[in-house]
């Protein structure tokens, strides 16, 4: 599903910009005495990116913190404060916010908001057909296209803060640096699987830049985005899949709910064939701040050692 119909939490939400807007003149404001840029952040991963780029110059609050699917998450009253009094907004665009569209849409013009994917060559990009001609928003796991998010995060600060153009520069050089090594990583780790295993089942289709940056065919159970949940012909063509080519492992996701794949393991097993459950994989949230995955680069580095570990692992299945 692409666009959201008007829903009344849209509507609450338009009568509360207003008011805001009405009262924003005189009221002082409460960050008056900070001196940082003050940012918002929609997902975890562009969060992460404005810290690293931003440094000492920025503030950046993340508004969907772990387990929260980006698709479904409806901003709050307390968002669109956040977002009302932010000097910069930061979102993924491609649609990977969509419950939250009406809201940026109305934030436009009055507070810059950017799109960390708005200069990434669209030839680059996922258009599956199923999306009807929109393209595929999780391009933060081929790292080297996620490279390009970091400099217009970069190029953006250093338009809203010349003064800083400098340390953003040299803050962005540096966390692009790190994020060359960890594509290497993956390209390097990725190969430890066979060709004929290199498939991933997942939850949702959030892989497809990952298999097509790794050589990894992706399965996905619902489709690019969780609007529309799973059918039971789904579940039965992915077990199909599943028993004929022997995959070894399947992969849940810590923003969807366990079910739908636990039911693809139970529609495998009841055709004699029981893959494991692989350990969890970060795909739409990052973990919990002050875990390694509660970093971009710790949950790529997780999800990369989850999935081999898991594929390359051909013991029975418990
Ligand atoms: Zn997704």
């Amino acid at each position: 599903m692409l666009s959201t119909p008007a829903h009344p939490a849209f509507l609450k939400t338009a009568v509360l910009l207003t008011v805001l807007a009405v009262t924003q003149g005189c009221t002082a404001d409460p960050r008056s005495n900070d001196p940082r840029l003050q940012a918002v952040a929609t997902t975890g991963m562009i969060a992460d990116i404005v810290g690293q780029v931003g440094g000492e110059r920025v503030m950046v609050e993340g508004l969907m913190g772990p387990g929260i699917d980006p698709h479904l998450y409806r901003a709050s009253a307390g968002d669109v404060r956040k977002l009302s009094n932010a000097d910069i907004v930061f979102y993924n665009g491609l649609h990977l916010e969509a419950a939250m569209g009406d809201v940026l849409e109305q934030m436009r013009g009055r507070i810059q908001t950017v799109a960390v994917t708005d200069s990434i060559d669209r030839g680059t990009l996922l258009a599956p057909p199923e999306f009807a001609g929109a393209y595929d928003p999780h391009l933060w796991f081929d790292v080297s296209l996620w490279m390009q998010a970091v400099e217009q995060v970069e190029r953006a600060l250093s338009a809203r803060d010349s003064a800083g153009a400098a340390t953003y520069r040299a803050n962005s050089r540096a966390y692009l640096a790190q994020l060359d090594s960890l594509h290497r990583w993956v390209q390097a780790r990725t190969q430890e699987v066979p060709a004929e295993r290199r498939v991933l089942v997942t939850a949702h289709d959030a892989f497809n830049y990952f298999g097509r940056a790794y050589a990894f065919e992706v399965k996905g159970l619902q489709g690019i985005s969780t609007v529309s949940e799973a059918g039971t012909a789904d579940v039965q063509r992915l077990a199909d899949l599943i028993v004929e080519r022997r995959i070894p492992a399947i992969f849940i996701e810590t923003s969807i709910p366990r079910r739908t794949i636990a039911a693809v393991q139970l529609a495998a097993r009841s055709r004699g064939f029981q893959p494991r459950i692989g350990s969890p994989l970060f795909s739409d949230a990052m973990g919990d701040a002050g875990t390694p995955e509660g970093t971009y680069i710790g949950m790529v580095r997780h999800n990369v050692n989850s999935i081999v570990d898991a594929l390359l692992d051909t013991s029975p299945a418990p």
